[in-house]
């Protein structure tokens, strides 16, 4: 078995230089700026994260393919000449050569959209509401070899070391999972001695002791087939709601047992693109749970761009799956 020794810490790193990235662009914006909503500090975000990350795993590992979900083009019109000034500013942050044309070379890196038997997937920003809200986001980038997540790194620049810490001292944490050896989180933070915490699922059995983690904004799931399944299960806690693949860092540290991602009536032919959901899973699946879609077929990761042989996401603790996938196939009947 490889260990992937160089692809998690080159993965580790890069996620956290591209989310100090986002931080400097987050931490600039005003209020009013958000009042006008003015997409430029997303923008510039989405692609100084993508043309950080793919620096680094163009440099490291070139014959890498990179499935993001940016490209350049947008950048390169007249209409974003204050866009590729600012992202110009932010990426020499971190590589003080830069060009607008290394960086466009950086962001179309991440432009593969056809399956091999091993290339990363990435998105830059997952999450893009919860960034401009000021709530979770995440940068998520995921190593797939045969069609299977091999190392995940996934960072949550506001996601406390606990949901229920104070924050905001321990605010953004980094987590890293590799199959087969567990996930860990370690504090973002400049002080390299920042120690990585192995994370578990939570070992609950009992159906109606559990929580849902689900998403903030309700047009990217079916909440209401959720509550129906909910129902079933006898859960009554109220759900987590929160924005990006924060929610499978949540599953992963045992704060909730169930993510779900369901189709909706208004949008049944959405299909969920792989950079949504790959590190999420290496995450919830290396700390001890389980991850299908909601027929309960395993993630197929070998369709390009989307999960296409894919209906939905369930994400859970592990012991509570079957019961889960149960309880919708029920809620639906
Ligand atoms: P979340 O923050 O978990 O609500 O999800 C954010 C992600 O939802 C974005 O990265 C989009 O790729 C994805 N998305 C956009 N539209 C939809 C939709 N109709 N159904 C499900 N996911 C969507
Ligand atoms: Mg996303």
């Amino acid at each position: 078995m490889p260990d992937y020794d160089r692809e998690r810490t080159v993965a580790f790193h890069a996620v956290q230089a591209a989310a100090d990235l986002c931080q400097s662009v987050r931490n600039d914006l005003e209020g009013d700026v958000l009042e006008k909503d003015d997409r430029t500090p997303v923008t510039v975000a989405d692609f100084g994260s993508q043309a950080v990350i793919c620096q680094a795993l163009q440099t490291a590992f070139p014959d890498d393919p990179v499935i993001g979900e940016e490209d350049s083009s947008a950048l390169r019109t007249d209409a974003n000449a204050d866009v590729r000034g600012r992202l110009l500013d932010e990426v020499r942050a971190h590589h003080p050569g830069a060009t607008p044309e290394t960086v466009f070379d950086w962001i179309d890196h991440g432009t593969a959209d056809e399956y091999s038997d091993r290339f990363w997937t990435l998105d830059p920003i997952d999450g893009t509401k919860g960034f401009v809200r000021g709530d979770q986001y995440a940068i998520a980038l995921a190593l797939i070899v045969d069609g299977q997540p091999q190392v995940a790194a996934l960072c949550c620049p506001h996601l406390p070391h606990a949901l229920d810490a104070e924050p905001p001292e321990s605010r953004g944490q980094a987590l890293l999972a590799v199959r087969g050896e567990g996930t860990v989180q370690t504090l973002l933070t400049p002080d390299t001695d920042a120690v990585p915490t192995p994370i578990h699922t939570s070992d609950t059995t009992e159906p109606s002791e559990s929580r849902f983690c689900e998403s903030f904004v309700s047009s990217h799931s079916s909440h209401s087939l959720a509550a129906k399944a909910g129902e079933r299960l006898g859960i009554t806690a109220d759900s987590i709601r929160i924005d990006s693949q924060a929610k499978y860092a949540v599953v992963a540290r045992g704060e909730a047992e169930i993510y779900l991602r369901l189709p909706r009536p208004d949008s049944p032919d959405y299909t969920e693109r792989i950079w949504d959901h790959a590190a999420g899973m290496l995450t919830v699946e290396a700390a001890g749970g389980t991850v299908t879609d909601m027929h309960g077929r395993p993630l197929d990761f070998t369709h390009g761009r989307l999960l296409a042989a894919n209906t939905g996401v369930v994400a859970t603790n592990g012991p509570l799956h079957d019961e889960v996938i149960a309880a919708l196939d029920a809620a639906q009947a």
